[in-house]
């Protein structure tokens, strides 16, 4: 297994820092990317882990799902898993397979299993084949997290055609309630389940209402099913980060010309790095959260939430 310490630099998350200072407050040119978009791309790149999260073996030999984990925060957190001792597969589109293949890298190079699962979410049995895919070659499966998710910008409701609003629906939490139901049969007590909502559930942007409110669904869900599943020993529970720098933004998730001032507008005055949401998801996974369930972590950069 390689030094999980190794691959870590010395700014890791554990090391005592600023965080209004720990990345800087990025100005990224505008840019567009035909969607879903691709972390190799992205100008600057976004930092998922690789060099700066150090595991301490909070998740050994568990056995991970995750949604869209081949870029931003789904691959910040399957990295994050892997580092902390977890077999992890990971959800793209069949366009991402160069973003999955660095992160399946990242995850073999920590000693760690990685599976890659291509497909489309929005197709309903692709939601029960990669339950049955991850199980198969996992072995078992105890963590899921719904993390794809779809974000078009529309300026007006007559500019957002059904289509859109459909394809955001399916994406983003018709997904969530089949490749959930599909693992249910699979999870054993002690498993968990994370879905990633948005500080756009609490504070919808006039241009995202389709996307804003399948965030707001996704909390109502989330809270539905921990109350569903906790005499199962399931905990189910949520992260909602603010504006993160990720593939989705740049294409198409905000107007363009906004992009220079992206993320300025929150406390620390910067937009967060994919892998400063990873710590959330880990702890939600680990046994050590064992009375949280129901609950959503706010990762935002400060933007209270309520
Ligand atoms: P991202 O583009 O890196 O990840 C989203 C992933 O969703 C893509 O990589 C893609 O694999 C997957 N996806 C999208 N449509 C799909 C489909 N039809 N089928 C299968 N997979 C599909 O962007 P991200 O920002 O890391 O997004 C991850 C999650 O975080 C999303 O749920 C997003 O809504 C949420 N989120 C992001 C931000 C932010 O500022 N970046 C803020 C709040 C919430
Ligand atoms: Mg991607």
């Amino acid at each position: 297994m390689a030094s999980q310490d190794a691959d870590a630099t010395r700014t890791d998350q554990l090391q005592f820092q600023n965080p209004k200072t720990r990345y800087p407050s990025i100005e990224p040119p505008e840019q567009t990317q035909p969607e879903p978009g691709l972390d190799a791309e992205m100008l600057p790149q976004a930092d998922i882990g690789e060099f700066s999260y150090r595991g301490t073996g909070r998740l050994v030999d568990r056995k991970a799902l995750v949604s869209g984990g081949d870029s931003g925060i789904g691959a910040a957190v399957a990295v994050a898993f892997a580092r902390e001792g977890a077999d992890v597969a990971i959800t793209y589109l069949p366009q991402e397979e160069e973003d999955a293949q660095n992160v399946a890298r990242i995850i073999r190079d920590s000693g760690r299993q990685a599976v890659t699962l291509p497909g489309d979410l929005t197709d309903a049995s692709f939601c029960r084949e990669v339950v049955e895919q991850a199980v198969e070659q996992l072995g078992g499966l105890d963590i899921l997290v719904n993390n794809a998710g779809k974000q078009v910008v529309a300026e007006s409701l007559e500019e957002l055609p059904d289509e859109q609003v459909e394809q955001t629906y399916q994406a983003n939490i018709l997904a969530m309630f089949r490749t959930t139901r599909a693992a249910l049969p699979h999870l054993p007590a002690g498993a968990t389940i994370i879905n990633s909502t948005s500080i756009q559930a609490y504070q919808p942007s006039p241009d995202l209402i389709d996307y804003a409110s399948t965030k707001a669904a996704i909390n109502a869900f989330t809270k539905g099913m921990a109350m569903q599943l906790a005499d199962k020993g399931i905990r189910v529970n949520a992260v909602a980060p603010g504006p993160i720098w990720t593939p989705l933004q740049p294409s198409k998730g905000q107007p363009i010309e906004e992009l220079p001032e992206f993320g300025k507008d929150t406390a620390l005055g910067r937009a967060g790095q994919p892998t400063e949401l990873a710590p959330a998801y880990v702890f939600l996974a680990s046994p050590e959260s064992s009375y949280v369930l129901g609950s959503t972590i706010h990762v935002n950069g400060g933007k209270p939430s309520p």
